[in-house]
């Protein structure tokens, strides 16, 4: 038998323009699979440069029709057949498998993989950048109840940064952590840790740039060693990117995007645990279908963001709820448990 995937492009309209240090935007494109009833998205950052029709050529072409195979259960043999091509379109397969599989057992995917979803830690909700502080301070209370915010800094300007750090702990008790996406120098992140010090960050992410591999070796030494985790996002991509920067970051972000999927996702979180590195999994502004996907994975990590399907106005699907206390509901629908809105 023969199976075939077919593509939705899908646009999602956030509910206020997001602003990081990489750009902004008001709308993502993004592409969902389908495998039968089986759903998989390949969610698609601008700043990574790979566009949906780039994805959909990937995912509709013969070479990935023909690794498919005719076993879709025999999950690794498929993944591993997939021809090279952008790992988000990769993960869009590889969570439709993993969506089919579950389902033709009748579970939860979760369940499949024998995890616990009481054991998920608390999400994060990220607050983007934001120039005007009466406006920051109404997102800020807007956010009230969730337990930890993500602020977005690397704004250009280091005292902008701890501003947006100050304006959030006098509107908010919560937990709070950051994430400069690349907007520092080493040397302006140890002045950083400092400077952010009084706030007691949950955690530091992404302070450098992304191929600065020296970098981050220098900043293990640059800063004491009571300063908050500091965490790769954009610098870490797949497993083989962790062993080069062990010792010298904290944590790693699991994106399934960046990753290529739940089996290189899973695979990132067990080399992690080799050299002691603390987990994280995000997301990028993706519908109920990515972002559910990560969840099923949420019980084995130590940091959870996964509020990308909040973020947006239009999801036209349903599946993990983030709860304002920040805990994250799986369904308990066979598979994803994704449903149309
Ligand atoms: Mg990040």
């Amino acid at each position: 038998m023969t199976h075939s995937l077919t593509t939705e492009p899908i646009t999602l309209t956030l509910k206020t323009p997001f602003k990081i240090a990489h750009g902004t935007s008001a709308t993502r494109h993004n592409v969902i699979v389908h495998l039968g009833a089986a759903l998989g998205e390949a969610a698609l950052a601008p700043y990574y440069g790979v566009t949906a029709a780039d994805v959909i050529a990937y995912i509709e072409s013969p070479q990935v029709a023909a690794a498919l195979g005719d076993d879709l259960m025999q999950r690794e043999d498929i993944l591993d057949r997939l021809p090279a091509g952008p790992s988000a379109a990769r993960a869009a397969i590889d969570m439709a498998l993993h969506d089919r599989a579950a389902r033709q057992m009748g579970v939860p995917l979760y369940r499949l993989w024998g995890l616990n979803p009481a054991r998920a830690p608390l999400s994060s909700f990220t607050i983007g950048m934001e120039e005007d502080e009466a406006v920051l301070r109404e997102k800020i209370r807007e956010a009230a109840g969730f337990p930890i915010l993500k602020l977005k800094l690397g704004s250009g300007s280091l005292d902008a940064d701890v501003a947006t750090v100050r304006i959030a702990r006098e509107e908010t008790d919560a937990r709070l952590c950051v994430d400069a996406n690349a907007g520092w120098t080493p040397q302006e992140t140890a002045k950083m840790v400092e400077r952010l010090a009084p706030y007691d960050l949950l955690f530091i992410e992404q302070p450098i740039a992304q191929d600065d591999l020296a970098g981050w070796h220098d900043l293990h030494r640059l800063i004491p060693g009571d300063a908050p985790p500091l965490i790769a996002d954009e610098s870490v991509h797949n497993s083989r990117d962790i062993f080069p920067l062990a010792g010298a970051v904290d944590g790693i972000n699991i994106k399934l995007a960046k990753a290529g999927g739940l089996r290189e996702a899973w695979r990132m979180i067990q080399v992690a645990r080799g050299f002691g590195i603390k987990v994280m999994l995000g997301c990028m502004v993706e519908s109920a279908v990515g972002v559910t996907a990560a969840a099923h994975l949420a019980p084995l990590v130590d940091y959870a963001d996964l509020d990308g399907n909040l973020l947006v106005a239009d999801d036209p699907f349903k599946g993990a709820r983030l709860g304002r206390d920040g805990r994250i509901g799986l369904p308990e629908g066979p598979g994803l448990g994704v449903t149309r809105a």
